[in-house]
């Protein structure tokens, strides 16, 4: 029920956001499973892959330069904004985003885990630093890292493990929060299903926001269907005012 989701979060003492590709969306950040979800008849899953980058650095670099120039003209909307007000509002807060497009931190999110990665980073092949690539279109492609070896971008590709300590971080506060809000995920990933999982069997209140219903849906106690940047100003702002 709205009214009783909208009063739990007025009270609660301690807040985790999961987003997904979803809350981007309204910002123009097209989702992997939309409909412009294909590059050059090439989908998500056959370019972000550890196989496909061997295959040919310079594709799946060229498909993430497109993507960084997508990110670049875009601007967080309402949906972040909100959820960068919740974490100014409730101390013990947590957000943890699937997103790699760096918009949050543009909103003013500190208190964040970018479970994978960011688009905006790269990781040497060889000597495994990280470090920014900021200039879209690259001035060279593949890029290359200072050592000299070829650099891939800083995500987590299908098939690929997450940075070490980063889900424990994810699950130690989901195991404690009373309060969780996942806003755009499908759960065709699974870790993010697993990280809800976690938070609903410690007791937390769970509200899913989402244009359809999603594999998140079934576990939350209250599903707020509609377009992120619409439904979550408002409810937060409902909740922000009944919060002493
Ligand atoms: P997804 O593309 O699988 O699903 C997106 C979900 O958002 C869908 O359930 C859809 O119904 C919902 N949605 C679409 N528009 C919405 C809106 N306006 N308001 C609320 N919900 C909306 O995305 P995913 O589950 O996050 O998984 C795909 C993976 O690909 C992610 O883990 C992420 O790493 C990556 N990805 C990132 C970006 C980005 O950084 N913006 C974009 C695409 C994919
Ligand atoms: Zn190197």
């Amino acid at each position: 029920m709205y009214e009783e989701a909208v009063s739990r979060l007025a009270s609660a003492r301690s807040l985790a956001v999961i987003t997904g590709a979803g809350i981007s969306a309204e910002s123009g950040i097209p989702t992997f499973r939309g409909k412009d979800g294909l590059w050059r008849n090439y989908k998500a899953e056959e370019l972000a892959t550890p196989e496909a980058f061997e295959r040919s650095p310079s594709v799946v670099w060229e498909w993430y330069d497109m993507r960084r120039g997508v990110c670049a003209s875009a601007k967080p909307n309402p949906a972040h904004f909100a959820v960068a007000d919740m974490e100014r509002t409730i101390e013990d807060f947590l957000l943890i985003t699937q997103n790699v497009d760096g918009l949050h931190c543009r909103a003013g999110s500190k208190k964040l885990l970018e479970i994978h990665g960011n688009i905006w980073k790269a990781r040497c092949m060889k000597c495994r630093s990280v470090f920014e690539v900021n200039e879209t279109p690259l001035k060279e492609n593949p890029v290359r890292c200072k050592c000299g070896s070829i650099a891939r971008p800083y995500i987590v590709w299908f098939g690929e493990r997450y940075e070490e300590g980063i889900l424990e971080r994810a699950s130690e506060f989901l195991s404690r929060t009373d309060f969780l809000i996942v806003i755009g995920t499908s759960g065709m990933v699974t870790t993010p299903v697993w990280l809800v999982q976690i938070a609903d069997k410690a007791g937390a209140y769970i509200v899913d926001i989402n244009i359809e219903p999603s594999l998140v849906t079934g576990i939350a106690d209250h599903f707020l269907e509609g377009k992120a940047g619409l439904v979550l100003p408002e409810f937060w702002s409902n909740a922000k005012s009944k919060r002493h």
